[in-house]
This record gives structure tokens, sequence and C-alpha cells, in this order.
């Protein structure tokens, strides 16, 4: 059996595990990444977790063939640096290169959302597909785009940032500095905002009760709980949310008709109440809506998981 190791570097926290042949991932060891701090402290970290993981999994780092790494920004693959990552307040940070002289290991580094879309692939939603992509809807806005059974990271590494296509001209202002990007809109954190509008309008609403009479409780469960109530105003929050969602996966299809697109994050657990109106939304206006075969739209399946196994799963990936 083979062992390796995928590491989910977040700007929160760092998970670290042992993932088998099998894509099981055996054990976890995790730690706080308290950002911002220098490279090679937080690499200490990732080392120490990796050691912990393996120790917890019954193995010894011999046993383990790779690590891999999954980090916020822009990854470059052939310096294995974070160019730049604001939530980690990396800029040309070489962390393969320290992880590996710490560790003694071959190291792989790629974007998150990428690494979670390949773990996607690998292991869940996506198993048997070749071409597929993933968004992931948290915070943020993720994209990871692959190809032929690997992660396309753009020709410079900078590419498939699909939270930041725009889906309302001069609309409201983005982390990114644009306006009107599908990450405003389409993220639990847009969810949130258009849900506490739509209350504030409508004094009546169920969405109230949902969250006991205080929008700071707001989450991204209320409009569907308040819609599953039967309140109008909650159906018309999901009508304009899924509107927005729609809307990017129309773009992707137009753009890259794959075979599946994969949504991801907490809010991905409404399942068919999420993704059955953006299918059926998407796939009536994209120019391919008279193909007899196009593109599928599922949720995924392996939640946090899923970018340690695609980190674990890197040698294969790029
Ligand atoms: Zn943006």
């Amino acid at each position: 059996m083979t062992y390796r190791v995928g590491i989910d570097l977040g700007g929160t926290n760092i998970v670290a595990g042992v993932v088998d042949e099998e894509y099981r991932i055996l054990s976890k060891a995790a730690g706080k990444t308290r950002a911002p701090r220098p490279v090679a402290e937080v690499v200490a970290d990732m080392d120490g977790l990796y050691r912990q993981c393996v120790e917890k999994a019954g193995l010894t780092t011999d046993d383990i063939q790779s690590i891999g790494v999954g980090s916020p920004g822009v990854i470059n693959r052939e310096k294995g640096e974070v160019e730049h990552a604001a939530n980690l307040a990396f800029l040309d940070a070489p962390v393969v290169p320290l992880l590996r002289q710490r560790s003694g290991k071959t190291v792989y580094m790629d974007n998150d959302a990428n690494v979670a879309a390949y773990g996607e692939l690998v292991a869940g939603a996506g198993r048997g597909y070749r071409d597929m992509v993933a968004i992931t809807l948290g915070t943020g806005v993720g994209g990871g785009i692959i190809v032929g059974g690997k992660i396309w990271p753009g020709s410079y590494y900078g590419g498939a940032e699909l939270g930041h296509m725009v889906v309302e001209k001069d609309g409201v202002p983005c982390t990114c500095g644009r306006n009107g990007c599908l990450e405003a809109y389409g993220s639990a954190t847009g969810l949130i905002r258009m849900t506490r509008e739509k209350m504030r309008q409508c004094p009546d609403s169920a969405m109230w009760a949902q969250c006991g009479g205080d929008v700071e409780a707001v989450d991204g469960r209320t409009a569907f709980r308040a819609a599953d109530s039967g309140d109008e105003a909650a159906k018309q929050v999901l009508e304009r949310y899924t509107d927005y969602l729609a809307c990017g996966v129309a773009n992707i299809v137009n753009i890259l008709q794959p075979q599946l697109i994969v949504i991801g994050g907490g809010i991905s657990k409404e399942g068919e109440k999420l993704v059955a109106p953006i299918r059926q939304k998407a796939m009536g206006v994209v120019m391919s809506r008279y193909s007899k075969q196009n593109t599928a739209i599922t949720t995924a399946q392996l939640g946090n998981d899923a970018a340690i196994i695609g980190a674990a799963m890197l040698e294969s990936a790029q």
C-alpha cells in the first residue's frame, strides 16, 4: 500500500491527512495558521502536522511517498512558491523548497480550489469524469478547472478564478477590487446579504422567525428554511440567488462545456433545492441547449476532505 499526505493550508487552519491508494483519509492533524507569519514558521508547523498525522495513522515517514499542499493564492509550480496570497500575507513564499528540506519528501503544491476540484474528481462527485469544473460557495466563490484529468491552472498559474467573472456590471464591490463578480452574489456571503436586504423590505417574512428576529443571526440556511415553509419573500431571495449562480454556470458551459460541474461549499448541502433551479435556468440559455448530451450539474460529495485528498494526489494532477 502506498500512502501520501495532503495538507490543506488555509487562512485560519492547517489540516494534514494521510491518504491511502483508495483515497481514504486514515488520520488527520490540525493546527492554527496564525497568519500573518513568516513562511518558514508556517512551514515548520506544516512539517509538524505531517509527522503527527503519519504517527496517528500508525505509520512512519518512510511509508509516505509524497506530500501535497493546497494553498490559497497564485501558486507557481515551477518555483514551488505561493506568489501571492492575501489571507496568508505571503509574497513569493517558497513553501515547496522549505517543506522538502524539512520533510525530506517530494512536495507538490497547487491552489486550494484547484486541489479541492481534483479531490472531487478522483474520489467524489467527479469519479469517472475527465473534464470537470468545480465551484465552491463559501465566504467567497472558489473555482477549479480539470481538463483531461489534470488541473488546468492557467498558462501562468493565475487562471480558473471563476468566482471573479462579472455577473452584474457595476454591481456590488468584490474583494478583488472589481464590481459585480460571481463571488459577490453567489457566495454564502452574497446570499446572506440578499437575505438581509429582503428582510428589511418585508417585516412580515418568515425569515425573521428563522433567525430569531436578529438580522445578525442570518446565515446561508435562513432563506432556504423560510422558503420550505412557503414564505414568498424567501422564495424571491432564492430566485435571485440562483439567477446569479445560473448566470455563472451558463457562462462556464458556454466557454468550456465540461462533462460535469460540481457545486460545493456549505450551501451545497441544500442539494437539489439549490442545484435544480440552477440546472434549469442555466441549461435553458446556453448555446448548446439543443444538444442531446450536455454538461451535468451536481453537488460535491467530500466537503473539506476534498482538499486533503486532492492535495495528497497532486502527483498525478499536474
Ligand atoms: Zn472579484
